[in-house]
C-alpha cells in the first residue's frame, strides 16, 4: 500500500506530497535503530550472559524448573542465552512486529525452537494460564528495556506489571538491580545549552549588551532528556563540585512501583562554585552479589570506561532550574523527582528535615518563556558562542550603513538585534526588542511591498539557520527564500552570507562505524538475519542517504584533505539546472575509509567565513575537531576499504555529487 504524506520540503520550503510505502516508517525505524549498536556492545552482552547463567543455576540448585520471561526480546538474544544456559523454557515477548518476526527466524536458525516461544505482544497484553500465552508464571525475569535515563523507555511500568501478573514472587531478575548516580558540576559549556548569556556588541557609540528577558532567566527549560557522549567532554570544560553519589536504585527482583516519587541526598561540595548541572549515569548489577556489573560511568570516574563504546546508553545532563552558588563543605540537598518515564532535579540548601518536607514537590520542567521551544540546546550553545558572534559582528560592520534597510531570514536569530545595535536604520523580521525592528510573520513568497513599507531591501541577512533543517544543506532554504523575495531587493543589495560551500572529507571513525556494521555472530549466536534486515531497510530507498550526526561526540580521523565540492552563490537566485560535480580525492593516510563527512561553510563576506563542520585537524594523526553546535552529514560507504592491509595506499576515492534545485536534495555516490 502507498500513502501520500504532505510535508514542507526542508530545503526548498515548498509543500510537497510524498508517496510513501506503508513500510517506510518501520524501515526507517530499523535502519536508524540501535539494535546493531547493542549487538556490538560486548561488555553488555557478556555480562548479561554471565548474569543469566548464574540465575539459571540458582533456580536449578533449588531443584526448580527454570522458566524465563524475556520482555523486549529484540533479536531473541537474551532468550537464546537463557536456553543455552539450561533454562527449561523461555517466553520471549516483543511488541514490534518486524522484530518479533526476525526473532522467530533467528531462534529457529540457532536451533532453539523447542525452548523459546516468541510472542508478538506488548508485555502488558500477555496472558498466563492454560490456553494463555504463557502456561505458567516465570521464575526468571530477563529484560533490557533501558535507555540512557534508565527509565525513559518505560522499564518501570513494564516491571510493575510483570511482577503483578507474569512472574512468581521471589523470582530471579537479570539485571538484579540498577543504581542511578549523580555528580554536581559547574560548566559554562553545558550551561550555555540552557541559558542565553549576555552578548557584548562593541558599536561606534560604545559597548551594548543584549540580555535575555527575565522570563527566560527564570524558565526551567524543557523536560526532554539531554543525553550525550560525556566521554567526549574534556575535563577542562567543567568543574566537579561534588563526589559521585547514588541518587536512587531499583531492585528488579521485587515488585516495582512506577508512580511518581522523589529521592533526596545530601551533598557536601568538594569545591566552591556555581552549581549548574547534574551529570548522571547508571549501572546495573546482573546478579544479587553485585559481582557482574555493567556501568556507564564516564572516564574521570572509571578510567577504562571509554574502552567499551556504546551509543545506545550514554550519560545524562540535567539542568538545575537556576544556577546556585555552593560553598566547599557547606551541605546542600539534591532532590531527584521522577514520574514513570523521566527524571528532573532541584538543589536546595540543606536544612532540618521537617523544614524541607514542605517543598519537596518540584514540578516537571515546562518551558514558560517559549525560548527553549524555539532554541534547542545545541542552538542555544551556538548563540552563546562568542567567537561565532564576533565573526557575524565583523561581517555586519562591513556591510551595514546608517541608511541600510535590512531583512533577516533565519529562525530565532539575533542578527537583527546585532545589526540594530551596529547602526542599521531599519529592520524587518526579528525579536520584539525595539520598534526599529519589525517582525513579519509571512512566508517569503507571500511578502508584500506594504509589509516592507514599500521600501527596497539593501541588506539581506541570514545566519542561515532554520529549525526544520536536519542535514547541513537544508539551510539552503535561505537561498530559496532569497529567490522568493527577489522583487523586494534593491538592485545593489548586499546578501550576507554572500555564498555557501559544501565540503567533504573521507574519514575513519573511532567507533561510530559500529552502528552501520554487520554483526554476524553475537556471543556465539548467529544474528545475520538481523544484519540482513538492517541492510534491507537501509537500502529501502534506491539511493543511499547521508545521515546527520554531531561529530564532536564521535571522534574520527581524516584520511583525505577536506575538499570543497559545491558552491552556492546567494547573490544570484537559485538556478534552474542541477549543480553537479565529479572528481576524486586522494587518500593521504592509512586507515579504514568508513565514509565521507559533508558540511556547509558560509561565506559571510568575501573574507569572513564560518564553518558548521570541520574546525581543525589537530595533528599528524589527522584527529578532527568539529563545530560543537552542529550536526554534520555522514555518508557511510557500503564496503570499508582498509588501507592498512594494502601495501600501497589506494590513491583516491572518486565521487559524484549533485544538487537538484527542484527537490533541494543532494545525491551522492562514491567509489573506492
Ligand atoms: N533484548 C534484546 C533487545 C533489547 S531492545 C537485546 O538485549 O539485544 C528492547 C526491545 O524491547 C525493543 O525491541 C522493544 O520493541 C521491546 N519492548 C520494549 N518494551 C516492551 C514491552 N513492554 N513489551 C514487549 N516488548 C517491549
Amino acid at each position: 500500500m502507498k500513502t501520500f504524506c504532505g510535508r514542507a520540503n526542508p530545503t526548498t520550503g515548498a509543500m510537497e506530497w510524498l508517496e510513501e510505502d506503508e513500510d517506510y516508517d518501520y524501515h526507517q525505524e530499523i535502519a536508524r535503530s540501535r539494535y546493531a549498536d547493542m549487538l556490538h556492545d560486548k561488555d553488555r552482552n557478556t555480562k548479561y550472559y554471565q548474569g543469566i547463567r548464574a540465575a539459571v543455576s540458582r533456580v536449578k540448585e533449588r531443584g526448580e524448573k527454570a522458566i524465563v520471561l524475556d520482555i523486549g526480546t529484540g533479536t531473541g538474544l537474551l532468550s537464546m542465552m537463557a536456553a543455552s544456559a539450561g533454562a527449561d523454557f523461555c517466553y520471549a515477548i516483543e511488541v514490534f512486529r518486524p522484530m518479533a518476526n526476525a526473532a522467530v527466524k533467528i531462534v529457529e536458525k540457532n536451533g532453539f525452537c523447542d525452548k523459546i516461544k516468541v510472542i508478538n505482544k506488548h508485555s502488558m497484553e500477555v496472558t498466563v494460564g492454560p490456553g494463555g500465552d504463557m502456561q505458567c508464571r516465570a521464575n526468571i525475569l530477563v529484560t533490557e528495556l533501558f535507555d540512557t535515563e534508565l527509565i525513559g523507555e518505560g522499564a518501570l511500568p513494564t516491571y510493575e506489571h510483570a511482577h503483578k501478573y507474569l512472574v512468581e514472587e521471589g523470582c530471579e531478575a537479570v539485571p538484579h538491580r540498577a543504581r542511578v548516580y549523580v555528580q554536581l558540576v559547574e560548566s559554562r559549556r553545558m550551561w550555555s545549552w540552557k541559558k542565553l548569556f549576555p552578548v557584548h556588541v562593541k558599536a561606534e557609540d560604545g559597548e551594548k549588551i543584549i540580555v535575555s528577558p527575565s522570563e527566560m532567566e527564570n524558565c526551567p527549560g524543557v523536560p526532554s532528556v539531554c543525553d550525550i557522549q560525556l566521554n567526549q567532554m574534556p575535563s577542562s570544560d567543567f568543574t566537579v563540585l561534588s563526589d559521585v553519589v547514588t541518587m536512587f536504585s531499583v531492585d528488579f527482583s521485587k515488585p516495582v512501583r512506577s508512580a511518581s516519587t522523589h529521592y533526596r541526598v545530601e551533598l557536601e561540595p568538594v569545591k566552591s562554585g556555581k552549581a549548574q548541572v547534574v551529570l548522571s549515569w547508571w549501572d546495573i548489577d546482573m546478579d544479587p552479589s553485585g559481582m557482574i556489573n555493567c556501568t556507564m560511568a564516564p572516564y574521570w570516574v572509571k578510567p577504562t570506561s571509554a574502552s567499551q563504546w556504546r551509543d545506545h546508553w550514554m550519560q545524562c545532563v540535567y539542568f538545575l532550574p537556576r544556577e546556585e552558588p555552593v560553598l566547599q563543605g557547606e551541605k546542600v540537598s539534591l532532590t531527584a523527582c521522577r514520574d514513570a518515564y523521566s527524571v528532573w532535579y532541584k538543589l536546595q540548601k540543606a536544612r532540618g528535615k521537617e523544614e524541607n518536607k514542605a517543598d519537596v514537590r518540584v514540578e516537571s520542567p515546562v518551558c514558560r518563556c517559549q525560548a527553549h521551544l524555539l532554541w534547542n540546546r545545541p542552538r542555544l550553545g551556538e548563540l552563546n558562542d562568542q567567537n561565532r558572534t564576533h565573526q557575524y559582528i565583523k561581517a555586519l560592520m562591513t556591510v551595514l550603513h546608517t541608511d541600510s534597510i535590512c531583512l533577516c531570514i533565519s529562525d530565532g536569530s539575533l542578527l537583527p538585534v546585532l545589526a540594530r545595535y551596529l547602526g542599521a536604520k531599519q529592520f524587518f523580521k526579528a525579536n520584539h526588542l525595539e520598534d526599529k525592528i519589525k517582525i513579519i510573520e509571512a512566508r517569503p513568497e507571500l511578502l508584500t511591498p506594504s509589509q516592507l513599507e514599500d521600501k527596497k531591501i539593501s541588506v539581506l541577512l541570514g545566519e542561515p539557520f532554520f529549525t526544520t533543517s536536519l542535514l547541513p544543506w537544508h539551510n539552503l532554504y535561505f537561498w530559496y527564500a532569497r529567490t522568493a523575495v527577489a522583487t523586494h531587493l534593491a538592485s545593489n543589495v548586499t546578501v550576507l552570507p554572500q555564498a555557501a560551500s559544501l565540503h567533504m572529507m573521507i574519514v575513519e571513525f573511532q567507533d561510530l562505524w559500529r552502528i552501520r556494521s554487520p554483526c554476524g555472530t553475537c556471543e556465539g549466536f548467529d544474528v545475520q538475519i538481523m544484519d540482513d534486515m538492517i541492510n534491507n531497510s537501509l537500502n529501502f530507498r534506491e539511493s543511499k542517504e547521508a545521515e546527520p550526526h554531531p561529530l564532536w561526540e564521535y571522534p574520527c580521523k581524516s584520511l583525505s584533505d577536506p575538499q570543497e565540492v559545491l558552491t552556492f552563490d546567494f547573490r544570484k537566485t537559485v538556478p534552474q539546472q542541477c549543480l553537479g560535480t565529479e572528481g576524486s580525492v586522494s587518500l593521504l593516510r592509512k586507515g579504514k575509509s568508513h565514509g565521507a563527512v559533508l558540511w556547509m561553510e558560509y561565506h559571510l563576506t568575501a573574507d569572513i567565513s564560518v564553518s558548521t563542520g570541520l574546525m581543525d585537524i589537530s595533528n599528524e594523526k589527522g584527529n578532527c575537531e568539529w563545530n560543537p553546535h552542529c550536526k554534520q552529514a555522514v555518508y557511510f560507504f557500503s564496503s570499508v576499504i582498509d588501507s592498512e592491509t594494502l601495501s600501497d595506499l589506494p590513491s583516491a576515492v572518486t565521487y559524484a555529487i549533485n544538487f537538484d534545485p527542484k527537490t533541494g536534495e543532494i545525491a551522492m555516490d562514491f567509489k573506492l
